[in-house]
């Protein structure tokens, strides 16, 4: 065999027996591989990793960079720029010293950097989304040295065998073992849509198709309901999926709203600049000719309207948004909030209802069973955490279980119907699978019944799979061996006879209490089975809601003989006619800080909604208790759900704030009728049926820890900790950055604005000459906007970000004074810079030029400085809670000054040296500027304005 190939028959595998497969690939069904066979395999194969192709190549990246129309319109102003030079070269009308095409070289290198950085931020976004991912990507589930153990995707290895259950992105090929109502669904691969049933027992032609192979299952593909057991045959890029890498979905980077939005906005600014260029242009000749002086001037307007083309673009804008964005994310990562799509992190503050999920996320997902109810008697049950130790206790005295027949069997189902391993680790009792399965295993291990043996002694032969829609789960078990089988003299016998009789087969039915009663003709007394009365159903149910009113989580258990197993997908028919067994009721506590963040987003105009699965009473006693449901506040059921139309929902939807005993597809609803309704929702989700409503949501969040990877692939957020408090602390964080967002634009265009227009003033007040060169302006944009910009992305938050409402998702960036702001703001620095031009141009004529061009930028500083709060007077903020900000305006002064002072620069900018008595013009009137906005927040605060 050669280092990566497999054998002979690997393109075949469809067409082996089980054995033979695992023969081939030297596997063992129950144990797996070992240790070392794993290392050795994984050096043969290397790990099980896609090399992601697909997406942009590193070409198309850089190409994109480019077709911005400021930048295009930015090479077209260096182009003619260069042209003028040229010319200017050519006549020999050079001034001494004088560089030519300094300007074009300028902004051609500005293009060039800003394509580059554009190029290296976008493509590191994308292997940071990529590596993001990854991280979000579960668990697989193998058996290895006899135990059950999970490890990452890429350290599968063929030979290796994998469990899978219902939610799962199947993570490498491999031939079914066995399985139990196997349905996946692999239009990843084939396109199909419909879910394949899959069957272990099958051996197939050779040429059968690839959709066509039901023993085998793909990477990639998911697993929409049922178990298996499988051998694993391919991995990495030997994979079907491998093989069509092709056909990997490209890493997201769709434009985030705001990109999209600024590219608008480039596309008015570049439009209004050339008709204010045409303006200028045409006015200024108009008057040229009419005082009969021709094309006199015509040089000076051409490099006018260059200047106001550079000025007009903000070249830092972009960077500075794109950096604003990855740290958002990075805060986000580190609050355990996973974002996978970028919009979300500028749209999460926007959330004003969030629905999340009780079990996990409002809740520890701890469970601890407390009580059970059996013939007609309710025992506590005491104990912590997963540990089998605990008493049973009926009205506070302790009792010996054995002596109750009753719970015994109530027990043996509990340990029989289930699916999750009791396990210690370290001395501590770990849950692999289910928590409410693995409290279950707790429970009958305090009565010494202990799921491993009454496994074998009860071997499972069927099931039907547990799923949110049927809200139960069933197990067949052969019951021969137990009766027949010498072994079978333990304390708990005497139940299991009783439920015998003569049937070779028993199945073990657990669920939502009420539909597993309403399934229930005969009930389990002591360790005979007698008809049901309707009186023993109203005291079950109301012993169910007794337990739920506590907010516990109730199951009910049944079990019914069978004279053979029945068929897959029979449920229907054959859970049917069971007997009730009795009820287990679990605290599954609130988690401690959810309380405080339900508070927090009522502060904050948001509004939580609970969706679960659980009993509306369990539902409502928790959310009572972590501050959810208010008085006056409904509960809905899924069946009353269900009855209503869409138009009722939507009437409806804003006063329930719990939702139970529901099915994700309700998830789907109720989410469209709040949006219906104006709400902006983010949705908690963690089932493969959760994923319709996860997409639909503005914002779907996925459950790090018990969620699918098929919710995963449909959220736009991962909860790292399945905390409802992280979704909260995300919301704070979205908020904060589109806040800063909205500082910096405010401050960076203000300043455009100034430019422009104080640029165009100087031919019509008749000043001869440009006052400030596009390499000048290029400064300024980049480095004097640049710097302090960046500085106010990572201000921190203002104290009342959690103490408003949400903003509407679809207001304008412009919106609520923004854009009003910019033009007062710009209106007021080219006031202020006029004036100084016209004072400069009088008084200091050899130095105007500079003495504008120090203002401008002086001016920018104390903008940034006032900017940090829209409220509060400087005085009023802690200089030190953004050193940044300081940092920058410090550092961009001191630059300034040298490019006003160190002869080489003063040489390249086209600066002359001010006077001491100059600058301290120049400082009186930039200071103005940070007078100005001051007296506007003191104006606003008088009359009683917030501005945001
Ligand atoms: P949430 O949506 O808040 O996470 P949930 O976890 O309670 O709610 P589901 O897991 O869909 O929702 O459970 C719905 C109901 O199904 C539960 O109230 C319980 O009655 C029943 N149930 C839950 N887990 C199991 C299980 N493993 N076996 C049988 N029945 C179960």
């Amino acid at each position: 065999m050669s280092a990566n190939s497999l054998p002979e028959a690997a393109a075949v595998w469809h067409s082996l027996e089980v054995d033979k497969a695992l023969d081939l690939l030297d596997s063992n069904a129950d144990r797996g591989l070992t240790t070392e066979e794993i290392q050795l395999r994984l050096q043969k194969y290397g790990p099980n990793e896609l090399v992601e192709s697909g997406g942009r190549s590193a070409w198309e990246i850089l190409l994109d960079q480019f077709t911005n129309i400021m930048l295009l319109m930015l090479i077209g102003v260096a182009l003619i720029s260069g042209g003028i030079d040229l010319w200017t070269w050519q006549q020999g009308q050079l001034k001494p010293g004088e560089v030519p095409f300094k300007d074009t070289i300028a902004i051609l290198s500005i293009v060039i950097l800003n394509g580059i950085l554009g190029y290296v931020q976008e493509s590191r976004a994308e292997k940071a989304l990529a590596a993001l991912k990854k991280l979000s990507s579960s668990l697989v589930r193998v058996l290895r040295d006899g135990k059950l153990l999970e490890v990452a995707a890429k350290e599968i290895v063929p030979g290796d065998v994998m469990l899978l259950e219902a939610g799962v992105q199947i993570a490498a090929d491999g031939r079914l073992i066995e399985q139990s109502n196997l349905q996946i669904r692999e239009s990843a691969l084939t396109g199909e849509a419909v879910a394949a049933n899959k069957q272990a027992k099958l051996t197939l032609p050779e040429e059968t198709d690839l959709g066509d192979r039901l023993n085998l299952v793909f990477q990639g593909t998911e697993v929409v309901q049922g178990r298996a057991k499988v051998l694993v045959t391919n991995t990495g890029m030997q994979t079907e999926l491998g093989k069509i890498a092709a056909m990997l979905q490209a890493v997201d980077s769709e434009p985030t709203p705001l990109q999209q939005r600024m590219t608008q906005l480039g596309n008015v600014l570049v439009t209004g600049s050339l008709i204010l260029v045409a303006i200028v242009v045409g006015g200024g000749l108009l008057y040229s000719f009419s005082q009969g002086k021709g094309f006199s001037n015509f040089r000076e307007l051409v490099e006018v309207s260059l200047s106001m083309a550079v000025a007009v673009v903000p070249e830092g804008l972009p960077a500075v948004i794109t950096v604003t964005l990855a740290l958002g994310t990075q805060r986000m990562v580190r609050q355990h909030a996973l974002i996978r799509k970028l919009p979300a992190v500028e749209t999460l503050g926007s959330v004003n209802t969030i629905c999340s999920d009780k079990t996990g996320t409002l809740t520890q997902n701890k469970m601890v069973v407390q009580s059970l109810y059996t013939n007609n008697s309710a025992f506590r049950v005491t104990g912590e955490g997963y540990a089998p130790t605990g008493d049973f206790q009926l009205d506070g005295t302790k009792i010996p279980v054995d002596e109750y027949p009753e719970i015994s069997a109530l027990l043996v189902a509990c340990a029989v119907c289930n699916d999750s391993v009791l396990q210690q680790d370290k001395g501590d009792w770990v849950i692999l699978g289910d928590p409410t399965e693995g409290a279950l295993v707790t429970l009958a291990g305090k009565a010494g019944i202990e799921k491993d043996q009454w496994n074998s002694k009860l071997p499972r032969v069927g099931e039907f799979p547990f799923s949110s829609e049927r809200k139960r789960m069933s197990v067949i078990c052969q019951v021969e061996e137990v009766a027949t089988g010498e072994a079978s003299v333990t304390s708990v016998d005497p139940a299991i006879a009783g439920f015998l009789q003569s049937e070779n087969y028993l199945m073990f039915t657990k669920g939502s209490p009420e539909l597993t009663l309403a399934r229930c003709t005969q009930i389990h007394l002591g360790t005979l089975a007698a008809p049901v009365s309707d009186e023993q159903r109203q005291q079950i149910l109301a012993e169910n809601d007794r337990m739920a009113s506590k907010g516990l989580r109730v199951l009910g258990f049944a079990y019914k003989p069978l004279p053979e197993n029945p068929p897959e997908g029979s449920d229907e028919t054959t859970e049917q006619n069971l007997v009730w067994l009795g009820l287990v009721g679990m605290l599954d506590a609130p988690r401690p800080e959810v309380r405080a963040a339900v508070q927090e987003c009522r502060e904050a105009g948001i509004r939580t909604v609970m969706i679960t699965g659980d009993h509306q009473l369990t539902a409502r006693a928790i959310a009572t208790d972590l501050g959810i449901a208010q008085e006056g506040d409904r509960v809905l059921t899924g069946q009353e759900l269900q009855r209503m139309s869409d138009e009722e929902l939507e009437q409806n939807v804003d006063l329930v704030s719990i939702y139970a005993r529901v099915a994700p597809e309700h998830k789907l609803r109720i989410v469209q009728a709040l949006q219906r309704r104006g709400r902006f929702v983010a949705m908690t989700g963690d089932g493969v049926n959760d994923a319709p409503a996860l997409k639909q949501a503005d914002i779907g969040i996925a459950m790090g820890i018990t969620g699918t990877d098929v919710s995963k692939e449909a959220s736009d957020m991962v909860l790292l900790d399945d905390n409802f408090a992280t979704i909260v602390a995300a919301t704070k964080e979205g908020r904060v950055v589109y806040t800063n967002i909205r500082r910096f634009i405010k401050y960076i265009l203000g300043s455009n604005i100034g430019e422009i227009l104080t640029i165009a003033a100087a031919p019509i007040m008749g000043l001869g000459g440009v006052p400030l060169t596009p390499l000048q302006i290029l400064w300024m944009n980049l480095v004097t906007d640049g710097l302090p910009a960046l500085a106010l992305a990572v201000e921190p938050p203002e104290p009342d970000v959690m103490k408003r409402p949400p903003f509407s998702p679809r207001e304008s960036i412009f919106a609520r004074g923004l854009g009003s702001y910019m033009v007062r703001i710009g209106i007021i620095f080219a006031i202020i810079s006029i004036i100084l031009m016209k004072v400069a141009y009088d008084y200091y004529p050899g130095t105007w030029k500079t003495m504008v061009f120090t203002t401008l930028c002086l001016a920018q500083m104390g903008h940034a400085i006032a900017i940090r709060s829209n409220n509060q007077l400087i005085i009023e903020m802690n200089p030190l809670s953004n050193l940044f900000v300081l940092g920058s305006v410090v550092v961009t002064t001191i630059l300034q000054l040298m490019l006003v002072y160190v002869p080489p620069l003063q040489n390249f900018f086209g600066t002359q040296k001010l006077s001491l008595s100059e600058l301290g013009i120049c400082i009186g009137f930039s200071s103005l500027m940070l007078v100005w906005i001051e007296m506007e927040k003191l104006f606003f605060r008088f009359m009683g304005k917030r501005t945001v």
